[in-house]
C-alpha cells in the first residue's frame, strides 16, 4: 500500500509537480502510507530539490528516449509500476501533458480518475474537490476505486516544505521498445515566454482592445507584472491573437494569484477558465459589464488610459 505521485518534467522538474507532491504528501501522511514519485525524463535533476516533501522513494525511468511525453512510453511504465508498488493512490497534475497521461493511466488500470480537482483529501478514502458546469457547481467527490486517482490543477495548492529528508533514488531499466510514437520536433515559446496555466499572473485582453495592433499595450504591463498573456475568445475568434491563449471553457483554465482582465466583458464561459483566480482585476469602461460581479478590484474607464498608468506605476514601485 502506498501513494504514487507522478513528477511532471520539461528538462527541469515543472512547478506542478512539487505541488502534486506536496498535496500526495499530505494524503500519505493522513492515510498512514510511504509517498513514492515516479520520474520520467532524460535525467532526473538534483534529488535535493524533492527534500521537504515527504517523498519516501523517487522510481527514476531516465532515458533520452522519455525527453518528450508520449503516451507510447510514458503510460506503461507508470501503470507498470503503479501495479508493482500495490499503489493505493496515484496523483498527477492537470496540465496538459498530464491530463492526457493520466486518463490513459486510468483507462489502463481500468479504474476512476478525479481530473483537474482544486483539493485533495484523504477520509478513509481519496476525496477531491472539482469544478463542474464551467466553474458554476464545485462537487465534492469520493474516488472509491483502487488505485484512487486524481490530477490536482496547478497553481491552486502552496508548497510549504517539512523537515523530511532527500527521498531515496531507485533508478528503473527503461526497456527497448519500438514506439509508434516518436516526437519529431519541439517547437519552443520565444524566451521569457510564461506558460499561462502555470502563470502566477495573467493579464488578458477581450474585443475591447480593439484590434492585434494593440497587444504591445497589454505587453508592457505584463512585462511589468512578469505576467502571461491571455484572451477573451472573442479576441481569438477575430484573430488577434492565437488561440493557445485563450482563457475560458474552450480555451485553458488558469489559477494565477493575479489576474487582470481588460476589456473583457465577464461572459460565463470566460469566467469559467479565470474564476480560481486569487484576485481579479478588471478594467472596462462599461459600468454594468458583467466582470464587476467577479472581480475583486473595478476599474471602470478607457483601458488605454488606464494601462499604461497602472503599468507606469508598477515600474516606479520596482525602481
Ligand atoms: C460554447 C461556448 C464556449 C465559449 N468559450 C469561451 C472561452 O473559452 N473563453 C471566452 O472568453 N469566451 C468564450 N465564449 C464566448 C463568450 O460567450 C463571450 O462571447 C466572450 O467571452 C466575449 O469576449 P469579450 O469579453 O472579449 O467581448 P465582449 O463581450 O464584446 O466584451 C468586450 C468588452 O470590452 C469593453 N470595452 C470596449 N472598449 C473598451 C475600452 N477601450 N476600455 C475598456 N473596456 C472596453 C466593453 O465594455 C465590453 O464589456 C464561449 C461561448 C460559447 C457559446
Amino acid at each position: 500500500m502506498s501513494v504514487l505521485v507522478i513528477l511532471e518534467q520539461r528538462g527541469e522538474l515543472k512547478p506542478c509537480a512539487f505541488e502534486a507532491a506536496w498535496a500526495a504528501g499530505r494524503i500519505a501522511r493522513a492515510a498512514g502510507m510511504p509517498l513514492h514519485a515516479v520520474y520520467l525524463g532524460p535525467a532526473l535533476p538534483g534529488a535535493e530539490q524533492l527534500s521537504g516533501l515527504g517523498i519516501a522513494v523517487v522510481h527514476a525511468f531516465e532515458d533520452a528516449s522519455l525527453a518528450h511525453y508520449t503516451s507510447d512510453a510514458y503510460v506503461p511504465l507508470v501503470t507498470g509500476l503503479a501495479r508493482e508498488l500495490n499503489a493505493t493512490v496515484l496523483i498527477g497534475s492537470a496540465s496538459a501533458l498530464g491530463k492526457e497521461l493520466c486518463a490513459s493511466v486510468a483507462a489502463q488500470l481500468d479504474v476512476e480518475l478525479a481530473q483537474d480537482v482544486l483539493e485533495l483529501g484523504w477520509d478513509a478514502g481519496l476525496t477531491a474537490r472539482k469544478p463542474i458546469y464551467a466553474g458554476k457547481v464545485l462537487a465534492d467527490l469520493r474516488v472509491s476505486s483502487v488505485p484512487a486517482m486524481a490530477s490536482l490543477r496547478p497553481n491552486v495548492v502552496a508548497v510549504v516544505r517539512d523537515e523530511s529528508p532527500v527521498p531515496e533514488i531507485v533508478r528503473h531499466p527503461v526497456p527497448a521498445s519500438a514506439p509508434r510514437i516518436a516526437v519529431k520536433e519541439v517547437t519552443q515559446a520565444p524566451p521569457g515566454t510564461i506558460e499561462l496555466t502555470e502563470a502566477k499572473r495573467v493579464v488578458s485582453g477581450g474585443r475591447g482592445i480593439m484590434g492585434p495592433e494593440n497587444w504591445p499595450v497589454l505587453k508592457s504591463l505584463c512585462d511589468a507584472l512578469g505576467a502571461a498573456l491571455g484572451a477573451s475568445r472573442a479576441a481569438v475568434d477575430a484573430g488577434w491573437i492565437h488561440h493557445s491563449h485563450q482563457v475560458g471553457q474552450t480555451g485553458k483554465v488558469v489559477s494565477p494569484d493575479l489576474y487582470v482582465a481588460c476589456g473583457i466583458s465577464g461572459a460565463i464561459q470566460h469566467q469559467a477558465g479565470m474564476r480560481p483566480a486569487r484576485i481579479i482585476v478588471a478594467i472596462n469602461k462599461d459600468a454594468q459589464a458583467n466582470i464587476f460581479n467577479v472581480c475583486d478590484y473595478g476599474i471602470v474607464g478607457d483601458l488605454f488610459e488606464i494601462v499604461p498608468l497602472l503599468t507606469e506605476e508598477i515600474r516606479k514601485v520596482q525602481s
